[in-house]
């Protein structure tokens, strides 16, 4: 039966529960829910949309599929070690689980000779290759609120996704002594009215998605005190961005905020672009990046098996470990015929279909939520969300903070690390 913690001297109200947000990468730690009687929550403070939308969700029915026919757990878990033991290839995808979840997929993975990638692996993985190619200087949440006195937002619309960000970062006042004489100022760089509007922007230079990197990159010009030949780069007044670079300059802590899943196919030459700001800046003053993403629990898959296998996902277990950031991406697999079995985990709801072209009936998927796919897998197990069903640990968008989730409710839902660890026995 569901649980409910309730606060001291109360008599006959029962304090709303205290939570950390599972449902976005930001990981907001001071949410309150109210339980409603089908073990669902109503969010009473600091949630969003999507957070309402998460916790309305109740918990599952505990039944498995085995083909689309109702199965004990047990049954289940017999039949998809033996899936999983028949193939030759499998690709444990999704991943959208926790810290324990990653580590039971990796545990698994060295078991079955198994490649691992997250449903944002394309993102993950430019983050990555970035990483690994340049390096960068990299921020916290934290210290854009504490420190940071000018915001750079690239393109990213909070109305949509990470809504508590200006919240949380963005409305508190800079620490004094670190914007002194000023508070913060917010410039927004990109497409549409709605996200400047939502963010709050002091300042906006409107511009197409597909013509951001050229914008950058003449913000970058001005910065070195090149001279621009166009007026209007890409449709930016040179006239704004000599302002923007002016107050780049003055700033004691400048921050570019982007989000690399929505820069889409611009995602490397943008965070190229953006990394080179920042690099220019520190030459004189001090900048920083913060990117956010790694929702689904990815930042949490992409840290823990970083950890543990020294490769940061596309990794494939086998006599030696492989490591292929481009030919291990989950549609690069399935275009080439290269798989022939599919471990597909969304704990959060959010990511349950695996892809349309997946080989479903060689399907094993352990999800939150069940979708008409479910059916036609060969294995649906349903499972906890974390920090809802179960304890759960989550690394943070900033990669800084692990934090642990409290559960929530008992609604008898399974972890993932749980299933995939009676996976493993049986295997
Ligand atoms: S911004 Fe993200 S972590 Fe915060 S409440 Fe909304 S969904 Fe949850």
């Amino acid at each position: 039966m569901p649980s409910l913690t309730v606060s001291k001297g109360s008599t006959d109200k029962p304090a709303p529960n205290t939570a950390v947000c599972p449902f976005c990468a930001l990981l907001c730690d001071d949410l309150a829910l109210n339980q409603r009687p089908d073990a669902s929550f109503t969010v009473a403070r600091n949630g969003c949309r999507r957070a309402t939308a998460g916790y309305a969700r109740a918990p599952l029915a505990s039944e498995a599929l085995i083909g689309g026919r109702s199965a004990p757990l047990d049954e289940a878990i017999g039949v998809a070690a033996k899936l999983l033991k028949r193939a030759r290839q499998p690709l444990f995808g999704g991943l959208a689980t926790d810290v324990d979840g990653i580590r039971a997929c990796v545990n698994l993975a060295e078991r079955c000779n198994a490649i691992l990638d997250h449903v944002h692996g394309d993102a993950l993985a430019s983050m990555s290759r970035m990483l690994q190619a340049r390096g960068w200087y990299a921020t916290t949440l934290s210290e854009v609120r504490n420190r940071a006195d000018l915001v750079v937002v690239i393109d990213v619309d909070v109305s949509q996704r990470y809504e508590n960000f200006k919240r949380r970062c963005l409305d508190a006042r800079p620490a004094p002594g670190n914007a002194p004489g000023k508070g913060r100022e917010i410039v927004f760089i990109g497409a549409g009215k709605r996200a400047p509007e939502a963010l709050g922007a002091d300042t906006t230079l409107s511009c197409r998605s597909e013509n951001l990197v050229e914008v950058l990159l003449a913000l970058l010009a001005t910065l070195r005190g090149h001279r621009l030949a166009a007026r209007r780069p890409a449709g930016a007044a040179a006239s704004a961005l000599a302002d923007l670079a002016a107050k780049l300059r003055e700033a004691r802590y400048a921050t570019f905020v982007f989000t690399p899943a929505a820069l889409a196919e611009h995602r490397e030459p943008a965070m190229a672009a953006i990394g080179d700001l920042v690099d220019e800046l520190n030459r004189s003053t001090r900048a920083a990046m913060l990117a956010l993403g790694g929702d689904d629990g990815g930042q949490s898959a992409v840290n823990t098996c970083a950890w543990l296998s020294g490769f940061p996902l596309r990794v494939g277990f086998g006599q030696t470990l492989q490591y292929e950031p481009q030919a291990f991406a989950t549609r690069a697999l399935l275009d080439g015929g290269a798989i022939d079995a599919l471990l597909w985990v969304d704990a959060f709801g959010e990511q349950a279909t695996p892809p349309p072209d997946a080989p479903l009936d060689h399907t094993v998927m352990l999800a939150s939520s069940r979708p008409s796919v479910a059916a036609q897998c060969g294995v649906f197990i349903p499972v906890g969300t974390p920090g809802l069903d179960h304890f759960a640990r989550l690394v943070r968008t900033d990669s800084v903070v692990t934090l642990p989730l409290l559960q929530q409710r008992d609604s008898g839902l399974p972890s993932v690390a749980g299933v995939l660890t009676r996976i493993l026995e049986k295997y």
